[in-house]
């Protein structure tokens, strides 16, 4: 097993929640119907079906991650306390489920996030960059944070513990237009595909930025889209699936509070109004 290494690079940051272009107009009909709906913001477990989808990125106490031990105590109230799902999954009815979603495949996932996982026994979806991914571990990612190696993601997709999502080819914004669509959003989930035989149906957008015809690609050629968004979803079905960082947790539960559900309803009220 490699030593680890955590020196966290500029281009592994997500950042936070910024307004990307509308991605349609909305018809007046519709913007009416969205304004008479407002959030059930006090809603609670048997009210109504929700899916909270986290995003964590390492395994190491800072801005972009929690501690070991964070990990292992927040993932032990989310066992004990939510379904843990994957995407496409049945929810269950009349409670908040949870997806667990770490970006990037920094090798913390590897050596701590899979064992915690296996010891609560929850599942986690893992978005890779698929071109930044070396076959030698003895190959340093561009000088800064290192990335599990093919070997490991091999591993860990044979754990059963884990679905992949594309995260980009080499996990650069797709809200510049002169992006090369086809290879930064189509082909990572074909080279996953390849590598690890797998079916690859998650794709996630890097930095959480987008274009329409981004989005529009992305949507083409998976099934479940996330972006970041800071909000709560109703199901898997939407055309881009809200996520709220969890990183650099206060707590192991803080992020289930009833004040911090209550903005996550309001935020998806409030991006949906937006059409964002
Ligand atoms: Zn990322």
């Amino acid at each position: 097993m490699r030593a680890p290494s955590f020196k966290l690079g500029l281009m592994m940051q997500e950042t936070p929640f910024r307004a990307s272009p509308p991605l349609a107009l909305r018809t007046p009909t519709a913007l009416v119907r969205e304004l008479a709906t407002p959030p059930l913001l006090n809603a609670t477990s048997g009210d109504r079906t929700e899916l909270l989808v986290l995003m964590f990125h390492r395994a190491q106490a800072g801005t972009l991650g929690n501690s070991p031990a964070m990990l292992d105590a927040h993932f032990a109230h989310v066992a004990a306390n939510y379904p843990c799902v994957l995407p496409g999954e049945p929810l269950q009815a009349g409670c908040l489920n949870v997806c667990l979603s770490f970006d990037d495949g920094c090798l913390d996932f590897y050596q701590t996030v899979l064992p915690l996982l296996e010891i609560h026994r929850l599942r986690a979806l893992l978005a890779i960059p698929p071109g930044l991914i070396v076959d030698s571990p003895a190959v340093p990612y561009k000088a800064s944070a290192e990335l599990c190696s093919w070997a490991e993601l091999r591993e860990i997709a044979a754990s059963g513990r884990v679905a992949f999502a594309a995260h980009g080819m080499t996990h650069i914004r797709l809200d510049n237009p002169a992006v090369d669509l086809g290879r930064e959003v189509s082909d990572p989930g074909l080279v996953l595909t390849v590598k690890l035989l797998l079916t690859i149906e998650s794709f996630v957008f890097p930095f959480g930025r987008f274009s329409p015809l981004a989005l529009q690609t992305a949507r083409t050629h998976y099934h479940h889209v996330f972006r970041i968004g800071g909000a709560i979803n109703t199901g898997w079905d939407a055309s881009v699936l809200y996520r709220v960082s969890a990183d650099n947790l206060t707590g192991p539960a803080d992020i289930f509070a009833p004040a911090k559900l209550r903005r996550y309803r309001l935020r998806r009220w409030w991006n949906r109004l937006r059409c964002r």
